[in-house]
């Protein structure tokens, strides 16, 4: 199955959910930064998120930034998720591997570790929206809910699972199913929600049970007038970099930085962290920048 987003509503507009498939954009970013098995479920988890958090917005172009800093061996989680249904994302340490969790599923939380959740929304105008929580468990999902509830003031629940075998990921995607503020105050629905959601055993099982997203909205939120959107969002991974980019960060290092890399190095090498394009900008290129740089002055 494509990777793809879809919407629902439900209890006459009091719920909104969300449901993502991720198998494939996460394979893809598995096999791009050589992501051992906690590193794969790891970004898979936070990319997924970001998609499901960006899938709310309005305005074309808005985006979600979310920075996972633990003190964990896995380093930092960045990725960059799109209204548009694009997304990209590294760790810092995309080899380390820890032995199964006390549930035997991959210990995410152990190679996250204790430490914050950064998250930037760039509503596509003005200036972005930034805050930041503990994080819970560093498990993602947990830490994802609880900012939504306690920086974005919307009960929250949110599902992520990612299933690597030998051959790579088979199964990745999330839920993300929330009570809206017209709604929030009933206590009984938010709990309801809840626990139905902890009831499910994770998400990759109903994708490998056979589930479409549209059958998983059904079971959740069947009996409470589920309506779900027609249209079906496409997701991948994609990286918006390009060498024009790259010469516009090297331009602002200055004259005496890109003097020096012209005689030192005979040129400069650029690698785009986030999908590991590697840039080469040659003598030329720099005494362009230079020229540039000096009739700007
Ligand atoms: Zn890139």
């Amino acid at each position: 199955m494509a990777d793809q987003l879809i919407r629902a509503t439900a209890a006459q507009g009091g719920i909104r959910a969300v449901g993502a498939i991720t198998t494939r954009l996460t394979e893809e970013a598995r096999n791009r930064h050589k992501l051992s098995y906690v590193a794969t479920a790891a970004l898979g988890r936070t990319m997924t998120a970001g998609l499901l958090m960006a899938s709310s917005m309005k305005r074309t172009g808005a985006r979600v930034n979310i920075r996972v800093k633990g003190d964990g061996p896995l380093g930092g989680i960045l990725i960059d998720a799109g209204l548009d249904g694009t997304v990209r994302g590294y760790v810092e340490n995309p080899s380390v591997e820890l032995p199964p969790n006390s549930k035997g599923k991959l210990d995410v939380g152990g190679a996250v570790g204790k430490g914050f959740l950064y998250v930037v929304r760039d509503i596509g105008y003005g200036y972005p929206y930034s805050s930041t929580v503990e994080l819970v468990s560093g498990e993602i999902g947990d830490d994802v809910a609880h900012y939504l509830i306690s920086s974005e003031q919307t009960p929250s629940a949110v599902v992520l699972g990612v299933f690597v075998g030998a051959s790579g990921v088979t199964a990745a995607g999330g839920l993300l199913v929330q009570v809206l503020p017209k709604a929030a105050r009933d206590e009984a629905l938010v709990e309801t929600l809840e626990s139905r959601v902890a009831a499910l055993s994770g998400f990759t099982p109903l994708l490998q049970a056979g589930k479409s997203l549209t059958d998983i909205f059904q079971d959740l939120l069947g009996d409470m007038g589920v309506a779900i959107f027609p249209e079906t969002q496409i997701l991948r991974y994609h990286c918006g970099c390009s060498f024009d980019r790259v010469l516009g960060a090297l331009k602002m290092l200055g004259e005496a930085e890109l003097q020096d890399m012209i005689t030192k190095d005979n040129g400069a090498e650029a690698t785009c962290d986030f999908c590991g394009t590697v840039y080469q900008a040659s003598r030329d290129d720099l005494a362009q920048l230079v020229v540039d740089l000096q009739a700007e002055a």
